[in-house]
């Protein structure tokens, strides 16, 4: 994109789909067409798709051509196991190589994929095959072993358990009721034809990362894939040659948007580590794959912060030319890190479970304000909306919503229609249409727009304390926090208070090198007052080395809320350490 304006201007989603190939004959469209059997078929089939890198070394790299036929196999297989188009296919895998196959096999095959985080325990997974509906689960014979097989019974509905056996010693017996993946691919057919898929086809069946409650259903359809490809090219920057990294696992909407369907699609190579972070190990992978395109999330940043730009310096990275983060805001903090230890601007883009795909980005294109999510992408109408005291939406007259005056806060909200758009929460027919008032969907996130039409993120309306008259978002108390030189991490929250409704506490996690100390903790607070005002300021702070996260990366307020106040944890599926 060479210039924001003119390209807002001329885009539209149909143009979008034009670049598109859509199935032979107008049957349709299909996400694993568009992003593997196209270039298998053309001038990218022995281009390298995906390089995997193992978790303790090694590494396989897999072409077009050959993640095609991989792909037709899993198809051939889902038939011949009786499965049909609309069953759904759990994928619970390391990133390797089978993991994509499996994904582009269902989607080919027209059965909805449900990918799920190898590291949930089994009652997160329980919880979610059942919800899901989950007719086949494809996973390897130590996740089943350890996570799903005593619950086998109470999984009626699930037909097929399809193991991924390479990792087995020889000769062990796989457990009761479970298939040998391998073995039967080997079996089934290299060739598929994609049945006639139309745009609004169910594909994806995916959970949120349940930071604010239990975690809901969101589904997608095939139509989704324009998305996948625009947003590619506009907030990524992808181009034929370049050597593209999305850190986050495809358990999440990020790791399978990003992850695997938006560069398959634009005919890149991924790297798929298999490792968890490592800050040197991650450098590692950056310069010895030669990255060019980095797409990675704010906590994963903080970690390398942490890790000192030494570190950084001791690597080669001349490389890399984007790097881009989601997820969480990204605090002002870590974008001049980036300036400063990688050379390059950290472009932080904004979506949610429910977009499908980006929404609000920061473009190479333009100039970043720190601490700002970008401008609504070609395609997105974006704006910030009107709330009263119970904080509901303000209608006007006419029925439409009432759109906040520059620099005001309020819910951030998108105009409905971009072809990602989630059709639905799985069984929960009234949630879904409570989102969308006055002509656009709640997201639910509160945020201010400024002159130029940046958009820049206040807090999740759950999060965002209001205290003596004033709303506050947590993440400008996090953000000017972690510019403290002793302070890595916070997550701050409301408490109830008697006089001001809420006070505001901060926890915070501390960087090497520096203990927690009554001097710390009034120096902290004092520096906080001096940047914010004593209004917005912590008045409480307490020092926190394991702040709670989800596995997706988040920081839970909520639950650092609930054991503030001796409530009730809730849904804590998603919590970092449930294993
Ligand atoms: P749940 O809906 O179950 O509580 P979740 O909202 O965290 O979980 P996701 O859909 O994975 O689940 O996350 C989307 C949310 O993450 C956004 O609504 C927003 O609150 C936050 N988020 C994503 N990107 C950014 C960003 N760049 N800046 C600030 N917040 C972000
Ligand atoms: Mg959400």
């Amino acid at each position: 994109m060479a210039d924001y304006a003119t390209e807002r201007a001329s885009f539209t989603w149909a143009l979008a789909r034009r670049q598109l190939d859509g199935l032979p004959d107008g049957r349709g469209i299909n996400i694993a067409h568009e992003a593997v059997d196209r270039h298998a078929a053309g001038a990218r089939r022995d281009h390298v798709a995906l390089r995997c890198l193992e978790r303790h070394g090694g590494r396989r790299d897999v072409t077009y051509g050959e993640l095609a036929e991989r792909s037709n196999r899993f198809a051939n297989l889902l038939d011949a196991l009786g499965v049909v188009p609309g069953d759904r296919v759990f994928v619970l895998l390391p990133r390797t190589a089978e993991l994509f196959a499996a994904v582009l096999g269902t989607l080919k095959h027209r059965s909805v994929l449900c990918p799920l985080f190898p590291a949930f325990g089994p009652e997160p997974i329980r919880q979610r095959l059942e919800l899901g509906s989950g007719r086949v689960l494809v996973t390897t014979p130590a996740l089943y072993r350890r996570k799903i097989a005593t619950l086998r019974e109470r999984l009626p509905e699930l037909a097929h358990v399809l193991l991924v056996t390479g990792a087995e010693p020889p000769g062990r017996e796989l457990p009761e009721r479970t298939l040998d993946l391998e073995a039967l691919l080997g079996s089934a057919g290299g060739a598929f034809e994609i049945g006639p898929t139309d745009p609004e086809d169910m594909a994806l069946l995916h959970f949120t990362s349940g930071t604010t409650g239990t975690p809901k259903g969101a589904v997608h359809v095939h139509e989704a894939v324009v998305s996948h490809y625009a947003t590619g090219r506009t907030a990524l920057d992808l181009h034929p040659d370049d050597v593209f990294w999305c850190t986050a696992d495809p358990g999440w909407v990020t790791g399978t948007s990003y992850g695997i369907i938006s560069p398959l699609v634009h005919g890149v190579t991924s790297v798929v580590d298999e490792g968890d972070f490592d800050a040197d190990r991650w450098y590692g992978v950056l310069e010895d794959e030669k990255v060019t395109v980095w797409y990675t999330a704010p906590t994963a940043l903080r970690m390398l912060v942490q890790a000192g730009a030494d570190m950084a310096k001791a690597h080669d990275l001349h490389r890399l030319r984007f790097v881009a983060s989601v997820g969480e805001p990204l605090n002002p903090e870590v974008v001049v890190w980036g300036n400063d230890t990688l050379g390059l601007p950290i472009h932080d883009n904004w979506w949610q479970t429910e977009t499908g795909g980006i929404m609000i980005a920061n473009y190479p294109c333009m100039d970043i304000r720190p601490g700002s999510m970008g401008r609504p992408l070609p395609g997105i109408d974006a704006t910030v909306l009107v709330r009263d005291e119970h904080d509901r939406v303000v209608l006007g007259p006419d029925g439409a919503a009432v759109e906040a005056a520059i620099g005001h806060e309020g819910e951030l909200a998108l105009r409905p229609g971009w072809p990602s758009m989630f059709r639905g929460y799985l069984d929960d027919e009234e949630r879904y249409r409570a989102c969308f008032v006055g002509g656009w969907y709640l997201s639910g996130d509160l945020a201010r727009r400024d002159d130029d039409g940046y958009f820049w993120f206040v807090g999740r309306g759950d999060d965002v304390i209001k205290s003596a008259g004033h709303l506050i978002g947590p993440f400008e108390v996090e953000s000017t926090l972690m510019e403290h030189p002793a302070v890595v991490e916070a997550g701050v929250i409301g408490k109830p208070d008697a006089v001001s409704g809420q006070v505001v506490k901060a926890f915070v996690t501390l960087g090497t090198g520096y203990e927690p100390s009554e001097d710390l903790r009034l120096e902290l607070i004092g520096f906080a007052r001096r940047r914010l005002g004593a209004a917005v300021a912590p008045r409480e702070l307490a020092f926190d080395q394991q702040l709670p996260h989800t596995e997706s990366g988040k920081i839970m307020r909520r639950l650092l809320k609930a054991r503030e106040l001796g409530l009730p944890e809730g849904d804590t599926s998603t919590l970092v350490g449930r294993r």
